[in-house]
């Protein structure tokens, strides 16, 4: 009979699932506090909602336009500061070679003020930081004789995302490890790690980050709670040579955003629009793409009508936002983590708070007296590659 190879066994203090920016952001913090880790990334770094996000790191401006913030959205409030720090190399983790594409966001009214603005405006995440601007200084696609409306100014980065996957995957050093199958690893009753293809793989922890793939691998493990809810989007994407950068929530009447506008590098050097908000959102969803696209086209006609779309290229993607379920559909506003016996798992619920996510982890480590321990180095494990911007992919 042939023998049935024996799998090979690593050890390390903490397995992370999943190299979003949850997974690789958290694993270069325990790195930097001497844990041994592992990442096992079963498609591309940063290839699930990461990379196909806007980048914008907000302070939480947005969802103060629903009234009064809530308590838990001041956790939000303090996130452009860590940003900023560590964009400039100072921070937690030295993101100095991460490009940032705009140093701020800009909340634009097409008409006359919208009336929710008043509380928008008093709230404490917006206080201090929104100035109206004018004339140069607005963003560069609205400086035309024929804009009207009014431009506030917010405090909240946009960064280029692929550039910090790429960097977050350079301070990773060796623990990335591609891996198609997984499955938990019991010693008795308790989880003691996974099986990745033909590894075992213990840990003293296990930190699910996987994005929309964590619903299956709680499934896998006969866990039913978390609960994850998905919150579908239909984006639209649009290249061309005449083309400005504009990072802008554009307000209609209501609480959302009409529309939220970021613009990102193509390789070939032209700008791409990445077009957000509610144009994305339910109707949008609805549409197949060819409306979608005609929908998008007709909402740039009315609000920019001195931009020459004639040479544009088109594309929408459908992608879900993958969050914990919570009740009244109210959206989660820090990150969440769940946590029992050696089982993490989590969502970030946006790319901005991922440096909450790990605090969360790190801060349930030292709860559990989950300390460093020494192992021997990683050599030669199969790597993931990076995801290619969904931009490249579509509007090749
Ligand atoms: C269109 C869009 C725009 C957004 N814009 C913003 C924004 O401007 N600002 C902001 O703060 N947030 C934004 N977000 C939210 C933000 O993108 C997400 O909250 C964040 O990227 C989630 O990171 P993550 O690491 O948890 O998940 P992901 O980036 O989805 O990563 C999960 C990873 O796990 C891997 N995986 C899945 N299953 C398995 C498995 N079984 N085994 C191994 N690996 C697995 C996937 O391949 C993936 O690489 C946006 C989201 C979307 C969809």
């Amino acid at each position: 009979m042939p023998s049935v190879p024996t799998p090979s066994i690593l050890n390390t203090d903490v397995l992370i699932v999943g190299a979003g920016v949850a997974g690789l952001w958290l694993n270069a913090r325990l790195r930097r506090q001497g844990f041994s880790t592992v990442v096992v990334e079963s498609a591309s770094l940063g290839g699930g909602q990461s990379t196909k996000s806007q980048g914008i790191i907000h302070g939480g401006a947005k969802y103060a336009l629903h009234g009064a913030l809530s308590g838990a959205s001041e956790a939000i409030a303090d996130m452009p500061r860590r940003w900023r720090e560590a964009l400039a190399g100072k921070g937690e983790l030295d993101l100095s070679s991460v490009r940032l594409l705009s140093e701020a966001h800009y909340l634009w009214s097409p008409g006359t003020i919208a009336g929710n603005l008043t509380s928008f405006f008093a709230s404490k995440a917006v206080r201090g930081r929104v100035d109206q601007v004018t004339g140069t200084d607005l963003p560069l696609a609205l400086q035309d004789p024929g804009f009207k409306g009014k431009v506030y100014r917010l405090a909240e980065l946009v960064i280029d995302v692929p550039s910090l996957i790429q960097r977050l995957a350079e301070l990773a050093g060796e623990s990335l490890l591609a891996g198609e199958k997984i499955e938990p690893l019991y010693s008795g009753e308790e989880l003691v790690g996974l099986r990745v293809d033909d590894r075992e793989i213990r840990a003293q922890r296990v930190v699910l980050s996987a994005g929309a793939g964590n619903a299956q691998l709680l499934k896998s493990m006969n866990i039913t709670f978390p609960i994850m809810q998905r919150r579908p989007l239909h984006m639209v994407m649009v290249k061309g040579p005449t083309l400005k950068p504009l990072y802008a929530h554009c307000l209609g009447g209501g609480p959302k955003p009409r529309v939220t506008v970021t613009t990102h590098p193509a390789a070939d050097g032209q700008w791409v629009w990445y077009l957000g908000g509610d144009l994305s959102e339910a109707d949008g969803v609805a549409r197949e793409p060819a409306a979608q696209i005609a929908a998008a086209k007709k909402e740039l006609g009315n609000l920019l009508p001195w931009v020459d779309l004639s040479q544009a290229q088109w594309a929408t993607l459908r992608i879900d936002r993958a969050e914990p379920a919570v009740s009244g559909l109210v959206r989660p506003d820090n990150a969440y983590l769940w946590a029992q016996k050696s089982l993490m798992v989590g969502w970030p619920t946006k790319l901005a708070l991922a440096p909450d996510f790990a605090d969360r982890v790190l801060a349930a480590l030292a709860r559990d007296g989950v300390h460093p321990t020494p192992q021997p180095p990683l050599i030669g494990l199969p790597k993931p590659p990076l995801a290619t911007p969904i931009w490249d992919q579509l509007l090749p």
